[in-house]
């Protein structure tokens, strides 16, 4: 996620407009766009002479010297590590009313415990539940289920006798959505519904910490800060049954769809979560590089610009398959929110239409530097996890300077404007080690785990130098794919690599 903004109730243009009326649209966009801009990506106005709980990195260059060549090392070898042993599976049947806005679901948890100590309960979070009305439960059952009690979006299933390590219990599920009326990634507009984080789940458990779940983040301004959610890798087999004209309507998903006719099924494996986004609204584009489609869905005002993002998203892919390493599913989508602000999810990543409005083809716009860095995720969040909560650097600094190496690839001569924008106009302050419950709120938090995050990882390049770089972070990405990474594993990596002490930066730019 990059920038969630109070500007929720901004005009847009409707192709029905005309005349005057579309230039005078035009006008007030083009303000917003200055304002959605500079939300996005400028300054976050924080005031120089106000409080500053933490340092600033004061010795970091303000505009690093561009490596002029941009050569990448000779890729080493390394394996992916063979998929985690025991998945929890996740069989999902929903029913979808586009129109009416509410679906009827069926589950099956199939879960192994998988920590060395056996389960007196086990913990399902409902995050539907953050949305008052949402969530209607009809049962929840179970080879093992005594009792459940519920507090928020947590729901607590007391067993009838404990889950030993590796075996195996069943929980079922039926609940009904009424999807609230919200821009968002959970939640319908009048051209769009999403559904993400949209079932209940089993949240990852930690031998020494528990089970790794946490109630969302809210700040001052009613800004969700980060991502609260944790999720371990698991399989998902998903059916999907449009009942009102699905004629009509294009579903864009986390895995590509079987069937036809309104009815669709998928299987994702090794993944973090499902999600929908659905709409009778969509226009596609598609092409396929090395074996992976890369598809666009966009709305009738961006047609031309869901063409051009295909190819940005194209660029990145191939980017980061070489940097990391090569995509390891067959299709990602980029959607258009109906919405101010961007999310990735897993194979599906969401641009807000106000990028999309306003791409004119040049590399100094926002859709160039948000498609890499959304896609980015696919690697850092889909395929290499962290726990966001936790330590979101872990995705965020590394999907942030993704842009970088983006624009250092393929628009050299618009990294400075890049750093210049994105990094030194908003002079960012925090520890890049922040949690998503850091004081203030998501603007302190996106500039230290984000925009801090990316001044700690150039120091870290050009101490350890190019070559020790990319290796480290394509080994930390090899060794940590299927896994929830901590800083341990980032410091192994480069460890593995370089000579170089790094005590200095970590120390200048991390509490802990
Ligand atoms: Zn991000």
């Amino acid at each position: 996620m990059v920038a969630r903004s109070s500007l929720q109730n901004e005009p847009k243009i409707s192709s029905q407009l005309t005349g005057k009326i579309v230039l005078r649209m035009k006008a007030i966009k083009r303000i917003f766009f200055i304002i959605l801009i500079l939300l996005l990506i400028t300054s976050c106005g924080k005031p120089a002479a106000g409080p500053t709980p933490v340092p600033t990195a004061t010795d970091t260059p303000e505009l690093p010297t561009p490596t002029p060549e941009a050569t990448l090392p000779e890729p080493v070898t390394l394996q992916l590590p063979p998929p985690p042993e025991h998945p929890t599976l996740y069989k999902l049947d929903l029913i979808f009313d586009y129109y009416s806005h509410f679906a009827s679901v069926t589950q099956q948890i199939i879960y192994t415990n998988k920590s060395q100590q056996a389960l007196d309960e086990l913990l399902l979070l409902v995050p539907p539940r953050n949305f008052e009305n949402s969530y209607d439960q009809y049962s929840l059952s179970g080879d093992r289920v005594e009792s459940f009690r519920e507090e928020g979006i947590f729901t607590w299933v007391k067993l009838t006798s404990p889950l030993q390590p590796l075996e195996l219990t069943h929980i079922n599920l039926s609940f009904r959505l009424y999807l609230p009326e919200h821009q968002g990634i959970y939640g319908y507009t009048n051209q769009q519904a999403n559904l993400s984080d949209w079932y209940p789940f089993i949240p990852p458990f930690d031998e020494k910490d528990g089970w790794l779940a946490y109630p969302r983040v809210v700040d001052q301004d009613n800004i969700i800060v980060g991502e609260s959610i944790v999720n371990e890798f698991s399989n998902f087999e998903v059916n999907l049954t449009l009942t009102s004209h699905p004629e009509l309507i294009e579903v864009a998903a986390s895995a590509p769809a079987q069937g036809a006719d309104g009815k669709y099924s998928y299987r994702l494996e090794k993944a973090r979560g499902f999600s929908f986004s659905i709409s009778d609204s969509y226009f596609e584009h598609e092409i396929v590089q090395d074996g992976v489609t890369i598809r666009s869905y966009v709305f009738m005002n961006e047609i031309e610009q869901g063409k051009q993002v295909v190819d940005i998203g194209a660029r990145a892919m191939k980017l980061f398959g070489e940097l990391w390493y090569p995509y390891q599913r067959e299709l990602v989508s980029i959607v258009v929110g109906d919405f101010l602000h961007n999310m990735e999810m897993d194979g599906l990543v969401m641009i807000s239409y106000g990028i999309f409005d306003f791409y004119n083809g040049n590399p100094d716009t926002d859709l160039t530097i948000m498609t890499p860095h959304e896609l980015s995720h696919m690697w850092f969040y889909g395929s290499i996890g962290n726990n966001h909560a936790l330590e979101p650097w872990l995705d965020e600094a590394l999907a942030t300077y993704s842009e970088y190496l983006y624009y250092e690839r393929h628009h050299p001569d618009f990294l400075d404007w890049w750093w210049r924008v994105r990094i030194a106009k908003p002079a960012p302050v925090g520890y890049v080690d922040s949690d998503i419950w850091i004081e203030g709120g998501y603007t302190p938090y996106r500039d230290a785990v984000y925009l801090q995050g990316v001044k700690f990882l150039h120091e870290i390049r050009q101490t350890v130098g190019e070559g020790a770089f990319f290796d480290a972070l394509k080994d930390y990405a090899y060794t940590n794919t299927y896994r929830l990474a901590t800083r341990t594993d980032f410091e192994a990596a480069f460890a593995r690599h370089s000579n170089a002490d790094l005590t200095p930066v970590f120390t200048r730019y991390f509490q802990k």
